[in-house]
């Protein structure tokens, strides 16, 4: 399914004004016309089912709503998240939304008891989870390997999910004839409604079991460590980045849709570096003599190898040098490009006692040689400041009078 994807409230045939109301009461509608239990063997009404119950999971969601009109499909669409679990998302919650509506329309056999090997058109999706992750500066800089362990309900290994004790068999719910769904009919206002809902003799899982699991109780799911390896790629943002992990988060019971991780993704600080992007910043203490007559020195690069400075003489303290190819590596870059290294210098004068006799000579000559010119420039430089200040007071002097 490569092809183009519609804008979703094209999808339901609204407008960008639609109230919440309008969304569900369009949503309802193209549902009924295209559901597949009117439509068996479409693939197109099944398409095109898909795509309505696609549109109105993300505008029934303030939030996803929210994040669609910002930023069109790239805010909502797992395809343009991180899938760092290597399963293929569970993209949109397809079935999830299911329940929501089936109940209210269909007179028939709206959980199609008799399809084979279908899709569970009634499952649950279970809750989503977060976690903290930490990254070293250089983790994030370099990329990194990481193996995570999150306590998730997944399903029971004693009893494969189904709550039976092992060895005995869980048998078909007498309640709903192994349906999972029961239909219900109420009254309201002289109207009779009539509504599916989960059995719940069996919680809709259409079985029963007479033998518990000891492990999980009967209830087919446990708590456990689920460890999942999370490949940080080179260059990872340093800031505000939440990695979302499809299918990772707790499952209802045995057979519904797990809910998804979302791991917040700090970074720390280096005491040296810093970043800002694919460029890496440090300071360098310099000597003013290497500022004034220049320099090409080694320094340290984040990964701990030397590359040579060069300090182009008369370098302003303050001033930044760049080493190129040397900052961290361009965020998914096919060519594996890297940012660059800048270095801030500071003039650092050496301590006067540490100047030995001859030292201390060689300066104090070149200072007599120098210090007119060094005047000079000083008296240039306050000359400057004071002709500013005059101007400024006459201005002054001037509004007043106008005043
Ligand atoms: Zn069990
Ligand atoms: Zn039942």
């Amino acid at each position: 399914m490569s092809k183009e994807k519609r804008d979703y409230y094209e999808v339901l045939g609204i407008d960008r004004n639609s109230t919440a109301d309008d969304i569900k009461k369009a949503f309802r509608n193209m549902a009924k016309k295209y559901h597949p239990d009117l439509h068996p063997n479409d693939k197109q009404a099944e398409e095109k089912f898909k795509e309505i119950n696609e549109a109105y999971e993300v505008l029934s969601d303030p939030n996803k709503k929210e994040r669609y009109d910002q930023f069109g499909f790239a805010g909502v669409d797992p395809a343009h998240g991180f899938d760092a679990s290597g399963a293929s998302g569970q993209g949109f919650g397809f079935d999830s939304i299911f329940d929501d509506f089936i109940g209210s329309f269909m007179g028939g056999s709206p959980f199609g008891g008799g399809r084979g090997g279908g899709r569970r058109a009634q499952q649950r999706r279970g809750s989503d989870k977060e976690m903290d992750l930490v990254l070293d500066f250089e983790e994030a800089v370099f990329g990194v390997e990481k193996d995570i362990s999150v306590k998730r309900r997944i399903p029971c290994g004693d009893c494969n999910g189904t709550g039976a004790e092992p060895g005995t068999k869980p048998e078909k719910c007498p309640t709903c004839n192994g349906q999972g769904k029961v239909m219900r009919v109420s009254q309201m206002g002289g109207f009779r409604f009539q509504q599916v809902t989960d059995c719940e003799t069996c919680r809709g899982r259409g079985q029963i079991t007479r033998k518990k699991c000891s492990k999980c109780k009967g209830t087919g799911i446990v708590t456990d460590i689920d460890n999942i390896h999370v490949p940080i790629p080179p260059g990872f943002p340093d800031e505000g980045v939440v990695i979302p992990i499809r299918g990772r988060g707790d499952m209802e019971e045995d057979g519904s849709i797990p809910g998804d991780l979302y791991l917040n993704v700090t970074v720390k600080k280096h005491p040296i570096f810093k970043r800002d992007g694919k460029h890496l910043i440090r300071e360098l203490s310099v000597d003013y003599l290497q500022l004034l007559l220049g320099d090409e020195i080694p320094v340290m690069t984040l990964e701990g190898t030397q590359a040579k400075l060069k300090i182009p003489p008369g370098t302003k303290t303050g001033e930044t040098l760049r080493i190129e190819g040397k900052g961290a590596p361009i965020f998914r870059d096919d060519k594996g490009r890297r940012g660059d290294l800048y270095l801030t210098v500071n003039c650092e004068i050496p301590k006067f006692k540490e100047l030995s006799a001859e030292e201390r000579t060689i300066v104090e000559e070149l200072a007599k040689k120098r210090l007119d010119k060094i005047h000079e420039r000083f008296a240039k430089q306050e000359e400057e400041i004071k002709t500013m200040q005059d101007k400024k007071n006459r201005k002054d002097k001037k509004k007043q009078g106008d005043s």
